[in-house]
């Protein structure tokens, strides 16, 4: 069987349409979206970025801040901004680039921003609210895998899923967020025994490592739905770089009935639903 393809720019596309009208309505009733975003210190590249973040807001309706701050600035200086953030009714949703420098504790900055006005949902309180099935905001990458997965309408209640990478901002979401659609969720990681034994028996495999090519064709079972969060930068025989996945995408497609590329699949997803999570935390404030 070759797979059909889970197109992630088409998917991202509508997306974004859909969060258009919703802030081009929350700006109708009074209450725009404001997403504010920190940069601590970043290099020219860094704040291209950032800036053409802003862009991709403003193309779409959301008003958008960069707030740039020196390298120098301490945990208590920067944890102040983000409280006062939290606290200013005309910003809708906050993130922060990352990474900080090393004398900044990341994870006790993010546990600091408002768990509504969270866009990434990188506040563990919003990974609480997973489990507990209320989700506010869940985190982007997270998001954007099991939409794809649901894109391609396969049934989830009572699926077999093997979820392969277990980290706190990918990982493990995906597979809570997939207990919530309820499937039978297996989560694998370094330490899984046959890794093989697990995605062979699975209907949807989620994959997020960071190693190219660590799951095969052989991995799958026929017919499974792939989705492939890894982005690794190898160096071809011939010297040339490219971009994959941690799915060898050519043996899995022969085996799996939807496989996401690399690049085209999550990627573009994730940075359209940071931009939904933009117009659900203006929603949930309103
Ligand atoms: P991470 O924090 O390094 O986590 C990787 C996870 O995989 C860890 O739980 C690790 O376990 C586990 N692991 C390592 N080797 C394994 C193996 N052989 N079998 C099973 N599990 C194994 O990485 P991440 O932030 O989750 O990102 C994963 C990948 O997704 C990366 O390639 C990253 O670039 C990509 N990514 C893509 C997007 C996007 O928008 N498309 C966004 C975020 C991340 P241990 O920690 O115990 O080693």
């Amino acid at each position: 069987m070759a797979a059909q393809i889970i197109d992630g720019i088409a998917f991202a596309n509508q997306t974004k349409q859909d969060v258009a009208a919703r802030a081009a309505a929350l700006k109708a009733a009074g209450k725009p979206v404001h997403l504010t975003a920190i940069l601590v210190g970043g290099d020219h590249g860094a704040e291209l970025y950032a800036e053409r973040q802003g862009d991709g807001c403003r193309a779409l309706g959301i008003d958008y801040t960069l707030l740039k701050f020196p390298v120098s600035i301490s945990q208590r200086e920067l944890k102040n901004e983000i409280r006062r953030l939290n606290k200013d009714v005309g910003v809708t949703g906050i993130m922060m680039h990352l990474p900080l420098p090393d004398h900044l504790d990341t994870a006790r900055l993010q546990y600091e921003i408002d768990v509504v006005k969270d866009v990434e949902g990188v506040n563990p309180a919003n990974i609480g609210y997973v489990v507990y099935k209320h989700t506010l905001i869940a985190p982007c990458t997270a998001l954007a895998a099991v939409e794809l997965v649901k894109s391609t309408g396969v049934q989830l209640r009572g699926a077999e899923v093997v979820v392969v990478g277990a980290s706190v901002i990918v990982g493990k979401p995906v597979a809570l967020l997939l207990i919530e659609q309820e499937a039978t969720v297996t989560l694998c990681h370094i330490a899984t025994r046959d890794l093989m034994a697990h995605t062979r028996r699975a209907d949807v495999v989620v994959v997020a490592v960071g190693k190219a090519g660590l799951i095969t064709g052989d991995h799958l079972k026929e017919g499974a739905v792939v989705v492939d969060v890894g982005i690794n930068r190898i160096t071809l025989p011939d010297g040339t770089r490219k971009t994959v996945g941690d799915v060898d995408f050519e043996s899995a497609k022969e085996k799996a009935s939807w496989l996401t590329p690399v690049p085209g699949g999550v990627g573009p997803v994730t940075v359209a639903m940071l931009l939904r999570n933009s117009v659900r935390s203006a929603e949930l404030l309103k």
